[in-house]
């Protein structure tokens, strides 16, 4: 496996910018200016705060790169001197002064598709010759195809989150005569104690709740025999800069499944094999998602699958490719996404079943092995 340490960090850094510039000048774009968002800590390690105060990383085509930052940021940037210098700005300069000034005579600029509207806005009367287009066109292509480095991060990621799936179907958290919420702030607990720096979400659902695939966890107490789907996430760091997302969900039952619960569980459970099996390079996105989705129309609960098979991941929960009907980008060693196929019937009950896959030239990486099948936890 690969050692995720500060020099090869930095060396993926420097290759991302490269690519970064390949496509810039592919797509005759002056300057990217990245802000919130996942772009910038992609590139640069530092993470923008979600503050009023513009932080920008101007990238020029051709030259250093110059992060923008607010002089009270400043010390929690590590510069790398081979990729950007710093401009701290003072309180009482005009930072967006000093972007424009950067971005030079800039005609095509591409801007974080995060960035605050108002300073987008601030930087098109800086700028008012220049086009604006948003970031993704350029990095999210390029930020979909994870490096070996990101590949590592994701699969430590996923072992964390496995650890609690695993907790969950062993029956370590109990589930019978508990809160959704109370279940859900022990899951965000064990994400953390399994080493996660940061918990995204921890969605349970029982009961008819399991049939909306977003139920925020609630006051609903969970009974005997019921469905109860767990989709939870969180960041993982390793102590380094920048963390990777974990994403994955089990259904269990809490107590003897019903003959119909047995038989949608079926269906899900080969549709969600069925796409991972079909992932290999070369396949297109929306095929993934028809795999999986045929199995499941096969069986009669096709109107009950209500959204796509699966969504990229990496540094942000969702993110490029998506693995959607309509999408038809060829998968490339690197790409990681979940395959998430649900059914969910109104105001009854729901599963789904949710892991996360890298497309790879050695063949498809899974970087969750919980096991699949239904697992009745009378706890
Ligand atoms: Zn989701
Ligand atoms: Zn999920
Ligand atoms: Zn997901």
């Amino acid at each position: 496996m690969t050692t995720v340490d500060d020099r090869a960090i930095s060396l993926a850094r420097r290759s991302r910018f490269a690519r970064v510039r390949e496509e810039m000048d592919r797509q005759a774009i002056d300057a990217l200016l990245l802000s919130l968002g996942a772009d910038l800590p992609w590139l640069s390690g530092y993470e923008a705060m979600p503050l009023e105060r513009p932080t920008v990383l101007v990238v020029p085509r051709n030259g250093l790169a110059t992060l923008v930052v607010p002089r009270l940021e400043a010390p929690r940037v590590r510069v790398d001197d081979d990729l950007f210098r710093l401009r701290p700005w003072n309180e009482g300069e005009n930072p967006v002064g000093i972007i424009a000034g950067l971005a030079g005579d800039a005609k095509n600029v591409a801007v974080s598709d995060r960035m605050w509207a108002s300073l987008v806005l601030s930087i098109r009367d800086e700028l008012p010759s220049a086009g604006l287009i948003r970031a993704s066109l350029v990095t999210g292509p390029i930020r979909a195809i994870k490096d070996e480095l990101e590949i590592a991060m994701l699969r430590a990621a996923g072992a964390a989150a496995d650890k609690v799936a695993e907790a969950l179907l062993a029956g370590e958290i109990r589930l019978i005569g508990r809160s959704e919420a109370d279940v859900s702030g022990e899951i965000s607990q064990r994400l953390r104690d399994a080493g996660h720096s940061r918990v995204n979400f921890a969605i349970v659902g029982s009961g008819p709740n399991a049939a909306s695939p977003h139920h925020e966890a609630g006051g609903r107490v969970i009974g005997r025999s019921e469905t109860v789907v767990c989709d939870f996430g969180g960041t993982w760091s390793g102590g380094h800069d920048v963390g990777y997302c974990s994403d994955i969900t089990r259904t269990v039952v809490t107590g003897p499944p019903s003959e119909e619960l047995v038989e949608l569980y079926g269906v899900l459970q080969e549709a969600q094999a069925k796409a991972v099996e079909a992932v290999s390079i070369g396949r297109r996105c929306e095929d993934i998602d028809r795999v999986g989705r045929e199995v499941i129309d096969a069986a009669g609960y096709g109107e009950y699958f209500i959204h796509r098979i699966g969504h990229g991941i990496g540094i942000e929960e969702h993110e490029e490719p998506y693995i959607v009907s309509g999408n038809p980008t060829r998968l490339v060693g690197g790409h990681a996404f979940s395959v998430e196929p649900g059914i969910y019937l109104p105001g009854r009950m729901g599963a789904r079943l949710e892991d996360i896959v890298v497309a790879h030239e050695d063949g498809t990486i899974p970087c969750n092995v919980v096991d699949h099948a239904l697992r009745v936890v009378e706890a």
